[in-house]
């Protein structure tokens, strides 16, 4: 359905667990968010209640994110009851990809074809710096399994932050040229209890960079279906392809299509607005299918118009929305 600026929703992000298995720098604070307990977490077959609702509104596309997703239990029999639901066209994964190996094979089956894989540097100490411990090779090894399996496309999401990776643009994007990746660049969002306004990075720039080194070929308006907010190029006589997704610098909510289901059942029609709206109370006192349907919609008709990132507030802080991405699902 059509919210009142008539854009059409029809993606809902779910996210299966607030739990990861990574603790990136940026993501979450050294000391872990205080994890929601195990009732608070939506159950599968409450999550499959509102896709159900949700495909009943226009919802056509899935993304399955967290937390982690691989570290949830019954993920793969989820999945499968989720590719059963009449109505969606489309599911697909966001994943660190540290377990990527062992459940590629396994997620394709159940039905899973597309798949986001977040990959923050090519450097093993420093990989296992930003995420406070995680094996490069184990993330390298799942993408190449991934596309050994068959998975299209692969996106590979690069976060380019100031004084990390930049020195790395290069070589992420060199990796298209051989790879049939997609590979991201995504700008750093001030979320969360930290102001990162120092470690922000224009999409621009990085575009600039690499266009110093190779000829871009830009492909959008040519191919869009799963593409999204990214711009997209290819280097010349490359295998893949380069995404530019730039929420803060040229922010997308004028076609933005998305809501999001965090893992303790609160639905946010905008990922950078702290306003929510408690499903889980309405689903535990027993609500129909109708009931959540009539609360979803006045939730899609009330979608912002946009996010207020680049306001500044009384106090000349940029405003930022205080969750932490893990805790909503990226
Ligand atoms: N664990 C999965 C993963 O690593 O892809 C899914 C959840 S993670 C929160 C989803 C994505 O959000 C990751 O690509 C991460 O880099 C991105 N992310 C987290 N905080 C962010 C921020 N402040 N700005 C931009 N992207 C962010």
């Amino acid at each position: 359905m059509n919210d009142k600026y008539d854009r059409d929703i029809n993606y809902l992000r779910v996210s299966i667990t607030d739990r990861c298995n990574l603790r990136c720098k940026y993501c979450l604070p050294k000391e872990g968010i205080s994890l929601i307990g195990h009732d608070d977490i939506l159950r599968y077959e409450e999550i499959l209640k509102v896709i159900r609702v949700t495909v009943g509104l226009g919802i056509r596309k899935i993304r399955l994110t967290g937390g982690e997703p691989l570290v949830r239990k019954g993920l793969i029999e989820f999945i499968g009851e989720v590719n059963a639901i009449d109505g969606i066209n489309d599911i697909s994964l966001t994943t660190n990809g540290i377990l990527l190996e062992a459940y590629a094979e396994k997620l394709f089956n159940a039905g899973i074809k597309r798949i986001n894989i977040s990959l923050d540097s090519l450097d093993e100490s420093k990989y296992a710096d930003i995420t406070r411990g995680g094996n490069l090779q184990a993330v390298l090894r799942g993408i190449e399994t991934v596309n050994r399996v068959g998975f299209s496309p692969i996106k590979i999401n690069t976060v380019v932050i100031k004084g990390f990776n930049e020195n790395e643009i290069l070589d992420f994007a060199g990796m298209s040229l051989e790879k049939p990746y997609q590979i991201r660049f995504i700008e750093l969002m001030p979320m969360g209890g930290r102001n990162r306004n120092n470690q922000y990075l224009s999409n621009d720039l990085v575009m600039s960079e690499i266009q110093k080194v190779y000829d871009l070929e830009s492909l959008n308006g040519k191919r869009t279906k799963t593409d999204g907010p990214a711009r997209i190029y290819k280097i010349k006589g490359g295998r893949g392809e380069l995404g530019f997704i730039s929420p803060v610098s040229h922010h997308f909510c004028f076609s933005c299509n998305r809501l999001r289901l965090t893992a303790d059942g609160q639905l946010r029609a905008c990922l950078l607005s702290d306003d929510e709206v408690d499903l889980k109370e309405s689903l535990r006192a027993g609500c129909s299918e109708d009931e959540l349907a009539r609360i979803i919609k006045s939730a899609i008709i009330n979608k912002p118009i946009s996010h207020n990132l680049n306001t500044i507030d009384e106090e000349y802080h940029q405003k930022k929305c205080v969750r932490e991405m893990s805790t909503i699902g990226g």
